[in-house]
């Protein structure tokens, strides 16, 4: 019976891979450096080592590999597009290389969409049919079940949440459009305003936590500080909660999801931030479509890229 996949999840730093079993429990697994400094054939023949090592003894067992990569992703032909964290691996056959190596089905996708499958299948979103995922870190991201599948549009593209417009007068984002929800709402964007609030002489405890270093305000020293009853930090951490709270409205108009799955690092900050967002969508969302529409956070954490990556090969199984 092949009620086993093998996992991959590619990130610009490290490389993680598991053996993962029909309930979603990952059985092996281990992790390498991605190094993409050398180079792309270096860097998948060393990830193709890692998946040797957590190869089950009996290979029949498996039904595939599964690929959890950044960026664009082309799922049709298998490539990764853009890797502005992997410089010298756009382009990168992954399908057809894992394929021929290890002569497995191999699918692939972006990190964020298989993280949203992940959830949908084993973590917060059990059950939950329509379902969007949103990570917040450095950046944002997401992906959207709808129908118990991923949403992937016409070229596999879709479900890129923090990248549409918030405020047409907003800062450019990395992606060249403006007023992105990621450059509003994201650590990043959090540590820049509070970091220009400082500097315009806003009085904070924010400054103090990161030990006097402008360039150390984070979205932890915020979360702290806002903790301690700081008023700057308690304002950024209510002012991106608010535009991801409008990111939301807009998703529920778009795609009308039952839930909305909240993670990555920034999500840690708990109620605060929660709050902030369950406030604007009761008041903005149009009653009957966003009321009732749960907001929770992931509980997968770092893994769901990878058990994302092997439901993607399971579920063809099934
Ligand atoms: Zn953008």
């Amino acid at each position: 019976m092949r009620d086993l996949a093998i996992a991959i999840d590619i990130g610009g730093t490290g490389t993680r891979t598991a053996l993962v079993n029909s309930e979603g429990v990952i059985v092996e697994r281990t992790s390498i450096r991605t190094e993409p400094q050398q180079g792309m054939d270096a860097g998948l023949r060393r990830i193709a080592a890692a998946v040797r090592q957590v190869m089950p003894d009996d290979g029949r067992r498996v039904c595939g590999i599964g690929i959890a990569a950044a960026g664009l992703v082309d799922v049709r032909r298998g490539v990764a597009l853009s890797q502005s964290n992997l410089p010298g691996w756009q382009g990168a056959p992954l399908r057809q290389y894992f394929e021929d190596a290890f002569q497995l089905p191999t699918a692939i996708g972006n990190d964020a969409n298989l993280a949203a499958l992940a959830e949908q299948r084993y973590g917060a979103g059990k059950g939950a049919s329509h379902l969007i995922y949103i990570t917040i870190s450095t950046g944002i991201g997401g992906g959207i079940i709808s129908d118990g599948r991923i949403y992937s549009g016409a070229d596999g593209f879709a479900g890129e949440v923090g990248h549409h417009t918030i405020d047409v007068h907003g800062p450019r984002c990395n992606c060249g459009n403006l007023g992105c929800l990621e450059v509003l709402a994201s650590g990043t964007a959090m540590a820049r305003d509070a970091r220009s609030a400082i500097a315009a002489g806003r009085p904070s405890q924010i400054l103090g936590l990161a030990g006097g270093d402008l360039a150390a305000i984070s979205p932890v020293t915020i979360a702290k500080a806002a903790g301690m009853g700081d008023v700057l930090g308690h304002e950024i951490i209510d002012r991106a909660g608010t535009y991801i709270g409008f990111g939301l409205v807009n998703l529920i108009h778009l795609f009308n999801p039952r839930l909305f799955v909240i993670g990555g690092g920034v999500s840690n900050i708990g109620e605060p931030l929660f709050s902030a967002i369950r406030r604007t969508v009761a008041e903005h969302g149009i009653g009957p479509m966003s009321d009732g529409v749960r907001i929770v956070p992931a509980a997968l954490g770092d893994d769901s890229g990878l058990l994302g990556a092997a439901a993607l090969v399971l579920d063809r199984q099934a």
